[in-house]
């Protein structure tokens, strides 16, 4: 059978985690390791909308030991590469690009439609062919799988990973439902713009603090937030403990609803900025869980109950520590490439000592679990916010 239709390794996704694997292998001299992706590299980034920005920083501190946190690989820097602190997602999508190119990658443009283990390692089922690798990398992210929250209606709302440029939506008052990372991006977005956005949000995300960037908003983000609120031509506006259930097309717009029945009208689409499901979720039945994680084996993040599967990106979870942005799953990267090459015979140990020494190869899981800064930090900022159902 052709090679390409049989790779050693077939890692499905062509993001950040799919490719930093695809590099690591590339580097222990692993032949026929094939990418698979149902859009193209750097789909997710591309995708995004038009004025949105990394939040984690990119400097080109690499020759020190800290590597770029937007790097996917030890020698490489989106600063240095864009000559920009905070690219947006098409800058990002050409350093990944230019990542592949240079270490002439090999792709497939295809959809992965389903996995099985079979005697010598996976059929892989695609739009176009069936695959047959001994190794799978599961690196297909979260982008493409949005989470409406089950709300009722969701489908006349938009996602916010369906908005292209934040500045093309119609309408003066917008409802935006979520107040982690991507609503707070949203409702500042169009705050900027001059419209009145109503932020409808469970908790407070935007005013707690932990000392985990996953877990609360990024400093970027509160830095942009604190800008807003006193210099947008736009007006913003808190509400905690909305829990919206349903929305429902009206003649004048749309009604949220949320579980105590209390309604808020918008008259232009609601945007759902309520996040994403993990892609491993297409394949659960693959990983054991614990709760909403997939429990991976530490020393490789190999699946416990399929041989031969592993899992990079942002869902990783080792010890409740979560993986989710570049620069922590980009840690593994070493790690799941060691696996690889000791089961197919490759020398790892001198092509990933870089890898290791700048923090790609992370094997200390203990590093991730108890983070705390040694001093307290400062107030900060808080917006005004009211509670929803009082002030309906
Ligand atoms: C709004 C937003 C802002 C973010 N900001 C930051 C940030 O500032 N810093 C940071 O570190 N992280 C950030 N993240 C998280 C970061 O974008 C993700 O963690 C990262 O994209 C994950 O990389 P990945 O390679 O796993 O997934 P992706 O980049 O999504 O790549 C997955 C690829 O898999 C492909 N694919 C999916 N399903 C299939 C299939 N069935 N068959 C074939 N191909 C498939 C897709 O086409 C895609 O190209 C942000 C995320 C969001 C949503």
């Amino acid at each position: 059978m052709n090679s390409s239709l049989k790779p050693n390794v077939l890692i499905i996704g062509a993001g950040p985690a799919g490719l930093g694997c695809a590099v690591a292998l590339r580097e222990c001299g692993i032949p026929d390791v094939l990418i698979v992706d149902k859009q193209g590299v750097g789909a997710s980034f591309e995708a995004w909308p038009q004025q949105m920005k990394l939040l984690t920083p990119s400097f080109h501190s690499n020759a020190f030991g800290p590597v770029d946190l937007n790097s996917i690989t030890p020698e490489t820097s989106p600063a240095d590469y864009l000559h920009t602190q905070h690219p947006s997602g098409a800058q990002y999508a050409s350093y990944l690009k230019a990542v592949a190119l240079r270490h002439e990658l090999r792709f497939l443009h295809a959809e992965v439609r389903s996995l099985r283990p079979v005697a010598e390692g996976f059929e892989v089922r695609t739009n176009h062919s069936v695959l047959l690798p001994k190794y799978v990398i599961w690196a297909a992210g979260e982008f493409s799988y949005p989470d409406d929250k089950g709300i009722l209606g969701a489908e006349h709302a938009l996602h916010s990973s369906r908005v292209s440029d934040w500045s093309l939506l119609p309408g003066q008052k917008f409802a935006v439902v979520g107040g982690a990372e991507s609503g707070v991006d949203a409702a500042i977005q169009l705050a900027e713009l001059g419209k009145e956005v109503h932020l409808l949000s469970r908790g407070e995300p935007w005013g707690e603090h932990s000392a985990d960037p996953s877990q609360t908003l990024a400093p970027r983000t509160l830095d942009r937030l604190r800008q807003c609120l006193t210099g947008a031509s736009g007006s913003l506006h808190f509400y905690k403990n909305a829990d919206i259930v349903s929305i429902t097309p009206t003649p004048g717009g749309y009604e949220l609803m949320d579980t105590e029945g209390t309604p808020f009208l918008s008259p232009t689409q609601p945007i759902l900025a309520t996040g994403f499901h993990s892609s491993m979720d297409r394949i659960s039945h693959l990983f054991s869980w614990r709760g909403r994680s997939a429990i991976l084996d530490e020393e490789t993040d190999e699946s416990i109950i399929t041989p031969g599967l592993y899992y990079s990106g942002p869902s990783l979870v080792h010890r409740e520590a979560m993986f989710c942005f570049i620069y922590k799953f980009r840690a593994r990267f070493g790690i799941i490439a060691r696996s690889l090459a000791q089961r197919l015979g490759y020398e790892w140990e001198k092509p990933l000592k870089l890898w290791r020494e700048r923090g790609f190869m992370v094997e200390d899981l203990a590093c991730c679990t108890d983070c705390k800064c040694a001093i307290e930090p400062v107030e900060s900022m808080q917006p005004e916010v009211v509670d929803y159902a009082a002030a309906a």
